[in-house]
């Protein structure tokens, strides 16, 4: 199984607090290890690591990343960037090999150096929606579908039925 991170560049805390939340939660879900924000955010990674006590897995946040492009450049794997402008998804997945990849999805506009240094710049459809529907889209494809059965082994776990909510949490 592949080792997928996240960087989100150019979190702004008050304007982009409930979508990099998602976009961490959405990585989370989709399978991937960790999240890195480029700027500080207590409060984004108090949220996400609460997510994670209590639904389960080893699932890491790092905030305050500032220097970005040090890491894009320095990692040891395929750099995806996810922008409209980009290559179709399924073109660029039959193309990577590497099992560990680190996916970019921005907030603001996003600095020509990202699609400099990205392996691949990748659209999920060439028209502008959002990072968290492109980050899902991309992750899921990726795994193949697979992604989603995931074993979370939390203190919380849902028990899936046809109707209403079966949860079972060990803290009760
Ligand atoms: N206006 C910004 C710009 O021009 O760079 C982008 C804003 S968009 C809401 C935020 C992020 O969503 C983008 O940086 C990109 O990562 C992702 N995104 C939006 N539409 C996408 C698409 N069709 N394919 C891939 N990623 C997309």
């Amino acid at each position: 199984m592949r080792e997928i991170w996240v960087l989100r560049l150019g979190h702004r805390p008050a304007r982009d607090k409930r979508v990099t939340t998602h976009v961490a939660l959405a990585a989370r879900a989709f399978g991937a290890k960790g999240i890195l924000v480029t700027t500080k955010d207590p409060e984004l990674e108090r949220t996400v690591r609460g997510v994670v006590g209590r639904f389960g897995g080893d699932f890491e946040i790092r905030t305050g990343v500032e220097k970005w492009k040090e890491f894009m450049r320095q990692f040891d794997g395929e750099v995806v960037h996810l922008t409209m402008y980009g290559i179709h998804v399924d073109d660029a997945i039959s193309r990577m090999s590497s099992e560990k990849v680190l996916v970019v999805v921005g907030a603001d506009k996003v600095p020509p150096e990202a699609y400099q240094l990205a392996t691949f710049n990748v659209a999920v459809g060439n028209q502008p929606h959002s990072e968290v529907a492109a980050l899902a889209v991309f992750l899921d494809r990726l795994a193949g579908g697979g992604g989603l059965r995931k074993e979370f082994r939390g203190r919380v776990r849902i028990l899936p039925c046809e109707r209403g909510k079966r949860v079972e949490d060990d803290s009760e």
